[in-house]
């Protein structure tokens, strides 16, 4: 007998039920990827992610291969690509993983009308908790966290499969993969992908990290947390796993990071629910936004004025990846100090985001909006008081926004207060926006849906 195991956001061999369940009822396995043209047509094939993949892939592939194994891949559009597989191999099942998207959620139709009974699909391969799996009384999704991270914390994640001793797979073509140096326009300091490099950050956040976790996630100079997101968004580790292991760690550092992860299946089943909340406002508050194009280009470049957000808008383009905290700063100060919509926000974090992801950004942008489902939807986040409390000496300004060096610590975090001829020496520009006309803005066109 042979079966398919289709990867998609699932690429690893550890505790993969796809995998999983396909190796242990079939003699022979192909470990299938198809670079997917309907991906690259949804302009979600930015370069920080293809070269993360690039690199997941390799390992993936050798990692089968240490199994007796390899990695299939074919590429174009995934059904009919599954479809002339299923056909050559003479395979009786396709295995894959269930996906939140709207997306994941048509493939896994269009793959059920192509194979019928023959596909299985798995849940909680992506998250911890398949979405769905709670809900509260007379919804099909909670809106607020704290009462999902209650049934949340107390239902059970599944046991973690083994990795496969051995992978036997049956003749079949393959396209030859597609490697990391051929990709072009990543950022300079992109990290490494694959499952090896993942289990290998892993296992020193568990031994290094995560105990200090619950005092230092907010420190933007310590980068004290786990960096663990784009190996969960493409799979490489299993936030199942994760639970785990965390939970087995038993500290008050686990126990937050544990919460995080909550966090990311929470985003995964509001997007289960509402596919459309990844472009239309949660909750329609009748925005009239602003378009400022000149604005718009001084975020994106890092250079509003405001050095706090300026730091985490460069770290975004330097290693494309930004800590938590940098993350909603910057959105908080375009949508509500600039007061522009939301989704010119999350286009540009998914242009460059390495863990760049539908449910977590969109519905994390939505959050800091306030058009999603933060029960505080009018918090503005001021970043002086920010930088004051999150960067009290400027070490993390210091980093990425090198212009500003020489600052002294009492003007870090506004140098429009030093002398004139000072700041303009630095080459650091004025405010975008003074923060009192950005409330008004925010105030005055929020509306009050
Ligand atoms: P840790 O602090 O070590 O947390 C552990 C894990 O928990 C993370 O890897 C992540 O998988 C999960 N997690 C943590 N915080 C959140 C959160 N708020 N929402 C969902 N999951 C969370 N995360 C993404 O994975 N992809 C995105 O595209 C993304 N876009 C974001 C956009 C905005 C505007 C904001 C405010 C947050 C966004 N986040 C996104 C959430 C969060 O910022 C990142 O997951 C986190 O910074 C990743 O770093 P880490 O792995 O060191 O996190």
């Amino acid at each position: 007998t042979v079966s398919v195991a289709l990867f998609t956001a699932d690429l690893r061999l550890h505790d993969n039920p796809v995998l999983h369940a396909a190796v242990r009822e079939a003699e022979r396995v192909v470990p299938l990827f198809v670079y997917d043209d309907g991906v690259r047509a949804a302009g979600f094939d930015a370069p920080n992610r293809r070269a993360f993949l690039a690199d997941c892939l390799a390992d993936l592939d050798a990692g089968l291969r240490a199994r007796g194994g390899r990695l299939v891949v074919r590429s174009g559009d995934v059904v009919e690509r599954v479809r002339a597989v299923v056909a050559e191999t003479g395979a009786d099942r396709v295995h894959v993983a269930g996906g939140p998207s709207r997306y994941a959620v048509r493939r896994e139709a269009a793959l059920r009308e192509a194979l019928g009974r023959a596909l299985v699909v798995h849940d909680a391969v992506v998250t911890a908790l398949a979405p769905g799996a709670v809900t509260p009384a007379g919804s099909d999704h909670y809106a607020v966290f704290t009462p999902y991270f209650r049934r949340w914390s107390a239902t059970g994640v599944r046991e973690v499969v083994p990795a496969p001793r051995q992978v036997r797979v049956p003749e079949a073509d393959s396209e030859p993969l597609r490697p990391r140096a051929e990709v072009t326009g990543t950022s300079p300091g992109l990290a490494e992908g694959g499952e090896t490099v993942g289990r290998k950050r892993l296992r020193a956040w568990l031994k290094d990290g995560i105990a200090g976790y619950e005092s230092g996630h907010d420190d933007l100079a310590g980068d004290a947390t786990s960096r663990l997101s784009p190996f969960l968004h493409f799979g490489a580790l299993s936030a199942a796993e994760l639970v785990h292991l965390a939970r087995r760690e038993g500290s008050p550092g686990a126990d937050a990071f544990v919460r995080q992860l909550a966090w990311r299946d929470f985003h995964h089943q509001v997007l289960a629910a509402r596919p459309d909340a990844a472009s239309a406002d949660y909750r329609d508050r009748g925005d009239r936004w602003r378009h400022d194009e000149r604005e718009l280009a001084a975020w994106r470049a890092g250079r509003t004025g405001y050095p706090l957000v300026d730091a985490a808008m460069r770290q975004l383009a330097h290693e494309g990846w930004m800590h938590n905290r940098g993350r909603m700063l910057a959105a908080s100060f375009l949508t509500k100090t600039l007061y522009a919509d939301w989704r010119l926000g999350a286009r540009h974090f998914l242009d460059l985001l390495v863990d760049g992801d539908i449910a977590n950004n969109q519905l994390n942008w939505q959050w800091v909006a306030g058009t999603g489902n933060d029960t505080r939807p009018n918090r503005i986040l001021n970043p002086v008081t920010q930088g004051k409390r999150l960067d009290p000496h400027g070490t993390y300004v210091r980093r990425w926004v090198p212009e500003l060096a020489e600052v002294p610590n009492r003007s870090i975090h506004e140098p429009w207060k030093l002398p004139a001829a000072e700041l303009a020496a630095t080459g650091y520009p004025q405010p975008v926006v003074e923060l009192g006309e950005g409330r008004g803005r925010f105030e005055r066109g929020r509306g009050t849906a």
